[in-house]
């Protein structure tokens, strides 16, 4: 069952190692099947060279497994919290992706100073309060920090990142990491100036309207 989601969480999960944000066998992206409400989410434990569409493991919203034959990654719970909390949401990605982390490591936002990052999340990327790993106490810290955004950082952890499909997830976390390396370059000179919000929320907007191939069909018409 959920064979084009499965594939689709695969090759999701397979970008983060390409994308330099995950080592080992950390982090994880998932997607919900807007159907049935299953979540679709990596083995725990499985280093991402060995994974396949077929090792993905299908679960249900409170955690209980309806396919696969390996575990779910030690994050599930985490992810179900979120989905639980936030009905628009698709995909979920998890890094501990190293220069958005180092912010999370300070406790620290990464400040809304680039427009390639504020176009997509429509403002900074918040911080959450310290949360106890692997357990709903870092889901609800990502739902609260969220504040109904796309992306969270938790504290002295790593990224959660949220979109409409698996993909949008992981993208957000490949552009938020790419921001967070370029700010932190930019910190090392000096302040940096965050974007006035009525600016953020004028590109973020356009932004919406425009990107991708159905935007781009709006512009030729
Ligand atoms: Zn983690």
């Amino acid at each position: 069952m959920l064979e084009a989601l499965k594939r689709e969480v695969c090759e999701q999960n397979l970008e983060l190692p390409q994308a330099g944000l995950v080592v080992g066998s950390g982090g994880n992206v998932s997607g919900r099947d807007p159907d049935t409400g299953h979540i679709v989410i990596k083995p725990s434990g499985l280093k991402f060279a060995k994974l396949t569409p077929a090792s993905m493991v299908v679960v249900d919203i409170d955690g209980r497994i309806v396919e696969g034959d390996l575990k779910p990654s030690v994050d599930t719970g985490v992810h179900l919290v979120i989905y639980r909390a936030r009905p628009d949401v698709f995909g979920i990605a998890h890094t501990h992706s190293p220069y958005a982390t180092s912010f999370a490591a300070r406790g620290e936002p990464i400040p809304a100073v680039l427009t390639p990052i504020t176009h997509i999340l429509g403002r900074d990327v918040p911080c959450s309060r310290y949360a106890t790993p692997g357990e709903q106490d870092t889901g609800q810290a990502v739902v609260d920090a969220a504040a109904g955004g796309h992306a969270a950082l938790v504290k002295a952890h790593g990224v959660f990142t949220m979109g409409k499909s698996a993909t949008e997830a992981a993208s957000i976390a490949m552009y938020l990491e790419e921001a967070a390396k370029t700010t932190h370059l930019a910190m090392l000179r000096g302040p940096v100036e965050s974007l006035p919000q009525e600016e953020i929320d004028r590109c973020y907007n356009w932004f919406r309207r425009n990107y991708g191939q159905s935007g781009a069909k709006k512009i030729e018409t």
